[in-house]
């Protein structure tokens, strides 16, 4: 079991293949993203073959736990993920010159003698995390009324219906109709509102 990713070709013959177990705790390879929590270590199989000019095909399997908080039901809940990756290393004969453009391409350069996959694996990795993270598919979020939680009970609330009425309202081929009810309603409890307030100021004076 190896617990880095940095491995040492001088180990292997040309045309060998060598499989590594490895076993990573997150922050050695700067697994740190906000509101993430990585839980276990990330685990994994690396497989190496050297071959050519010292060539080096890498394929990795890596997997890891973390915990975060649901969107909709605002409950922390554990997930697991997992990535495959592959990568190709040439020795460098130019090693003054910078590479980096070569990341994203799986073609990277090494000294001919150890190269590092740390930046690879948490690259394969981070993109692996949901976006918009849910404890389940099915989960039903929290009442928007009264807060419940409602993967673990219902709630009496009646106003989810009222605003599902609402919408169906907009949809109706009488919507217009229905909309000049609606402001008439208002108009007439605004009018007898302000007589009240006549009135009441009248009794005051
Ligand atoms: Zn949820
Ligand atoms: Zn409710």
């Amino acid at each position: 079991m190896k617990d880095t990713l940095i491995f040492d070709v001088r180990n292997i013959k040309d045309w060998d293949f060598n499989e590594y177990e490895v076993e990573i705790p997150p922050s050695r390879i700067q697994l740190e993203i906000d509101d993430v929590e990585f839980i276990d270590q990330v685990c994994g199989s690396v497989h190496l073959l050297r071959h050519g000019d010292n060539d080096v095909y890498v394929k990795a399997d890596v997997s890891t736990e973390i915990e975060m908080q649901c969107g909709k039901c605002l409950e922390m809940f554990t997930n697991n993920i997992a990535a495959t990756f592959e990568v190709q290393f040439t020795p460098d004969s130019n090693p003054e010159e910078e590479h980096s453009e070569e990341i994203d391409e799986g073609e990277r350069y090494y000294d001919g003698e150890t190269f590092d996959i740390s930046e690879d694996t948490r690259r394969a990795l981070v993109i692996q995390i949901p976006v918009w993270p849910l404890c389940s598919q099915m989960c039903e979020g929290l009442c928007q009324n009264c807060g419940t939680n409602l993967n673990d009970e219902i709630c009496s609330c009646e106003g989810t219906e009222d605003a599902e009425g609402n919408v169906s309202d907009v949809s109706s081929p009488f919507a217009d109709l229905s909309q000049m009810i609606e402001t008439a309603k208002l108009e007439n409890q605004n009018k007898s509102s302000n007589s009240k307030e006549r009135f009441s100021k009248n009794g005051s004076s």
